[in-house]
């Protein structure tokens, strides 16, 4: 697995074939189950910005739709790079139940259920950006609160990454609130 991947075919979090796959009751690092976190969690922001790109289906929201479709090839960037260092170590195989998330589900996904082909670009664009800033909350949260260096770096890199999407989605409401 390669970190530029640009078609990003290979996104599934608990793929069966996975290398670093080991049985549930070795012990895992802080590190590790960090990064099977963000690997979902980023697997499953690419597929939701992939959903509201197919919902964007008037011309007049051609720019929004190509805009999402950026916003989830970012997101599988992100999902190689978890991959590619969990590749280092053995990053576990999780079960659902083993995740740990602040509200129950993977902080980028909350609140989606109402995309479809009518959804408005105005109400597209604040769903993108409530879940961006949640997975900014979850990676800085743990960037902050962990004893571990290693694994606060790592955090702190995703929730830079996560800043900087935060910004983006800022910017294209800006621009469109003027234009
Ligand atoms: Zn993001």
């Amino acid at each position: 697995m390669t970190s530029n991947d640009p078609t990003g075919a290979d996104d599934t979090p608990d793929d069966a074939t996975a290398p670093w796959g080991i049985p549930s009751s070795v012990e895992r690092s802080a590190v590790e189950r960090f990064l099977a976190h963000a690997i979902q969690l980023e697997a499953e922001a690419a597929r939701r910005y992939e959903e509201l790109a197919a919902a964007m289906q008037t011309d007049g929201n051609a720019e929004l739709k190509a805009f999402f479709l950026r916003m989830a090839h970012f997101s599988r960037l992100h999902l190689a790079d978890a991959k590619a260092r969990g590749g280092f170590r053995e990053l576990p195989k999780m079960a659902p139940e083993e995740y740990e998330w602040p509200e129950g589900t993977s902080p980028e996904t909350a609140e989606w259920a109402g995309v479809d082909a009518q959804m408005d670009a105005g109400d597209a664009l604040r769903l993108a950006i409530g879940s961006e800033r949640r997975g900014h909350a979850y990676y800085a949260a743990i960037a902050a609160s962990t004893t571990d260096q290693e694994l606060s770096a790592i955090a702190r890199e995703f929730a830079d990454e996560e800043a900087q999407h935060v910004v983006e989605l800022e910017k294209l409401i800006a621009a469109r609130a003027t234009a």
